[in-house]
């Protein structure tokens, strides 16, 4: 099977009050870019809409480097907050300014948060209706902020035809981890994620996630809207050690960026909510 895994990187700005918290997101990137270059890796960059049109040099040195362009919502809000209409709106918005900065349509996407989950099976629709072709936006279990247990862990087509790369993930004793990413790549030992990419499923197309702010050991700390004084301590923690970390993750062979993957993939299963929900209420008559 493909181990191989695909970098993928969240753009986006956590700050709080940008009046007093110092604005990193540009410079790290930056340096993300250059280390990216050097090793000739092309990933995808799902690019929160708002914060990409006040760094529209630095989109286009991202499609100049050869990397993918995704949307990850205009503001970051997750979807169930947005509701079907501002998703719409807000989502149109995004993809417009990405693919003028582009030079070309942008058709994949990345929800904040992971925020495709049971209430809001609205989504899929309507990023087909605003043309986009794939998403990885689900992570297939339970999960402290979002996520969809019981959703497939390996690609999928959802009814509108949209295909779904869902975010990998591994069991760790009790829980269910999407291990490629994150804070789960930041602090877990090397030997969790070896063992997650073996034990993968052989249809699992691997991917890896993280997040301008965790290859930033200098950023002053602050408390996430949202996060509580713990979870923002944890949001700090080894970020000295990331880009090792994301490099020791892609050592194994790095994939080509998700779209290009997903072109590739034939005779995806569909994984259609509704259907389930009707299933489950006539076993349980
Ligand atoms: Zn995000």
């Amino acid at each position: 099977m493909d181990r191989s895994v695909s970098f993928t990187l969240d753009f986006e700005d956590l700050r709080t009050d940008p009046s007093v918290q110092e604005e990193r997101v540009g410079l790290v990137t930056e340096r993300i870019l250059d280390r990216l270059r050097e090793l000739e890796i092309r990933g995808t960059f799902f690019c929160v809409g708002e914060l990409a049109s006040r760094y529209p040099d630095l989109i286009r040195r991202v499609v100049a480097d050869g990397h993918e362009l995704g949307v990850h919502g205009l503001h970051h809000i997750p979807n169930d907050l947005l509701g079907p209409d501002r998703f719409r709106s807000d989502n149109r918005e995004a993809k417009r300014l990405l693919s003028e900065l582009a030079g070309k349509d942008v058709t994949i996407y990345r929800a904040p948060q992971y925020s495709l989950i049971p209430t809001t099976p609205w989504v899929p629709e309507i990023l087909t209706e605003l043309g986009f072709l794939v998403s990885s936006s689900v992570l297939p279990a339970r999960s402290p902020l979002y996520g969809w247990p019981g959703a497939p862990a390996t690609p999928f087509l959802w009814p509108s035809g949209l295909i779904e790369l869902p975010s990998p993930v591994m069991k760790f004793g009790p829980l269910t981890i999407p291990f490629l990413g994150g804070t789960y790549l930041r602090l877990l030992p090397a030997a969790v994620r070896r063992r997650g990419v073996r034990k993968a499923h052989s249809d699992t197309v691997l991917w890896s996630y993280c997040h301008p702010w965790e290859f930033d050991p200098d950023e002053k700390f602050y408390v996430y809207e949202h996060g509580g004084w713990l979870v923002s301590r944890v949001g700090w923690l080894n970020r000295k050690h990331m880009l090792k970390r994301v490099e020791a993750a892609l050592r194994q062979g790095v994939g080509r960026p998700l779209g290009e993957r997903a072109a590739s993939l034939a005779d995806l299963p569909t994984f259609d909510p509704a259907q389930i929900e009707v299933e489950s209420e006539s076993g349980s008559t």
